[in-house]
């Protein structure tokens, strides 16, 4: 076994074949920054031999952004109905989960929590995307330029702290089950570093994650752009040895990359 094996906690079993592999975090073209029908993605599941995937689509309320890349109310109808269709059409080969990325805005909080309870979702992953700035957002997962730019102008250190902080924020205050791609904030800046605080504000997380019986995401599109999942390998360990329950993620958002680098995780057979 490698040195980084990482045993995928997976609905309390460990993935060891692909028969039992579950992609809990899939997108849709339904939040305008994804291509593919939510078919689309099903037949790439059991093409690839998953036994289940979870759609995670993005809710955001009150951000102020150029473009919009989440669902509206009228969009998370469809997405029911369309994932509901999908649920009949593939019984007995590939379970089909509906669920729900949830950006945290602290000044939003009775709205997301009155969001989350009108449905029965079968995940819901916390973000935390949307920096707020001058009145309006800035996206501090982002690639683009003119995000990396303001992103400097402010100071690294600092929006990563208030990252952390949120995200913290947000597991004590909303129903969430696991918390989604956790050191991916300014994956794209140049500058990224995180500082002995920022460790601490991870410890923290993790802490109350460990309490709250609340999953780490490993999301695989960590391997796209720096040959680690998000979180590092350094933190999945140090949650492992906490007790924290992992769940893998490929964060598809064209339907071939579903399940991607799965193969890059070591999956064991049992624990024992
Ligand atoms: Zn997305
Ligand atoms: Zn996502």
């Amino acid at each position: 076994m490698k040195n980084n094996a990482i045993k995928i906690l997976v609905n309390g079993g460990f993935m060891n074949n692909n028969s039992n592999i579950i992609d809990g975090h899939v997108h849709t073209k339904l939040c305008n920054h994804a291509v593919g029908e939510m078919n689309e993605y099903a037949v790439c599941a059991l093409n690839k031999g998953l036994k289940e995937i979870i759609f995670l689509e993005h809710f955001e309320v009150g951000i102020k952004y150029f473009e919009v890349t989440w669902l509206t109310e009228n969009d998370f109808k469809a997405y029911f109905y369309m994932g509901q269709e999908l649920q009949k059409k593939y019984q007995g080969k590939l379970i089909i989960g509906l669920g729900v990325e949830v950006g945290y805005n602290p000044r939003r909080i009775s709205e997301t929590k009155d969001f989350l309870a009108k449905r029965q979702w079968d995940r819901i992953g916390l973000s935390y995307h949307y920096y707020e700035y001058e009145g309006q957002h800035i996206n501090m997962l982002s690639r683009k330029p003119q995000n990396i730019a303001k992103f400097s102008e402010i100071g690294v250190g600092k929006v990563i702290s208030a990252y952390f902080a949120g995200l913290l924020a947000g597991i004590r205050q909303l129903p969430i089950t696991v918390v989604c791609h956790l050191d991916a904030v300014l994956r794209h800046h140049p500058d990224v570093y995180f500082n002995k605080g920022h460790e601490l504000q991870i410890l923290e997380i993790m802490s109350e994650m460990a309490e709250r019986g609340i999953a780490l995401e490993v999301n695989t599109a960590g391997y796209v752009s720096r040959h680690e999942p998000y979180p590092s390998l350094r933190i999945i360990k140090q949650a492992q040895k906490m007790g924290i329950k992992l769940v893998a993620g490929s964060d598809a958002h064209r339907p071939q990359d579903v399940g991607r680098n799965f193969d890059r995780l070591v999956f064991m057979d049992s624990l024992r």
